[in-house]
């Protein structure tokens, strides 16, 4: 079965990852409901940009994802959806000391719980449609840790839970949930985060990506918002129909270290 005229939701699609996944979901004649909480007239011109070039129904939604009640709205308002893709997520970067509690619980909503909320408000229209895919962007760390990471690391070790138990509820129908665990991905989210890691390590930018943003990435280099889609779209096929439950690495060999 072709993914061409399904609809996919993409929480925090107006950038990096999430626009990278939408550009080609649309490529592959997926419908796609983008999302952030900016509601710039901007974010409506991505939509409207991505409609015409892909020749799909593309729309933008306002909905914060760090509230419970936005996250399953932003369900309700896409009307459904047979592709779910939570991809919403921030960064801060600080020593377990020092960790801003606002920034942790910020972390937790919108990296983590915003995912439980639209799986919950999305499942149950994919059961009536009899068919569903739901594709969590967890992280490497989601598998593995690093220092001054604590907030994100538990965040996206709790996707991956979350990702294997909905796999488990909904295995016995055509439903699908796994996670994709990128390593580092040059988008807005990585640039912000090297100014805290240059003042953190005393190194310079070009330091910062080769000795430690790539230094965990045998690969040597940035995996990219084209891979992410693709993955995507194959955990979309029917070649991935038995795939639930489980995380796929894009990340340059990080985690067979
Ligand atoms: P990004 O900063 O480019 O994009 C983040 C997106 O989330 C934006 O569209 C932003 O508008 C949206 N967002 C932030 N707060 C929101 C809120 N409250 N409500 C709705 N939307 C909100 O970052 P990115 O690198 O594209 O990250 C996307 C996802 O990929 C995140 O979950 C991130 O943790 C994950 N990830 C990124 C990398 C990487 O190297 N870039 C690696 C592993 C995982």
């Amino acid at each position: 079965m072709s993914v061409a005229g399904k609809t996919a939701v993409i929480t925090g699609s107006n950038s990096g990852i999430g626009l990278g996944i939408a550009r080609e979901m649309a490529k592959a004649g997926v419908n796609v409901v983008l999302n952030s909480y900016t509601d710039r007239d901007e974010d409506h011109a991505l939509a409207a940009e991505i409609s015409k070039t892909f020749n799909v129904n593309a729309k933008y939604i306002s909905a914060d994802m760090s509230k419970g009640d936005e996250c399953r709205r932003l369900i309700t308002d896409a009307g459904g959806c047979d592709i779910l893709i939570n991809n919403a997520g921030i960064q801060h970067v600080a020593g377990i000391e020092e960790f801003p509690a606002g920034k942790w619980d910020a972390i937790i909503a919108i990296n983590m719980s915003s995912a439980f909320h639209t799986m919950a408000a999305a499942v149950p229209g994919m059961r009536a449609k009899g068919w569903g895919r739901i594709v969590n962007i967890a992280s490497a760390h989601g598998l593995t840790a690093s220092p001054y990471k604590s907030a994100y690391v538990a965040a996206k070790h709790g996707v991956v839970g979350m990702t294997k138990v909905v796999a488990l509820e909904t295995a016995q129908e055509p439903i699908t949930c796994n996670a994709i665990c990128p390593g580092y991905v040059l988008t807005p989210l990585v640039e912000e985060q090297i100014p805290d890691t240059m003042k953190e390590y005393d190194m310079s930018r070009e330091d910062v990506v080769k000795n430690v943003l790539l230094k965990r990435q045998p690969s040597k280099e940035f995996a990219t918002v084209e891979q992410m889609g693709g993955t995507a779209l194959f955990l979309c096929s029917d070649a991935a129909a038995q795939i639930t439950g489980t995380t796929i690495s894009v990340d340059g060999g990080w985690t067979a270290l």
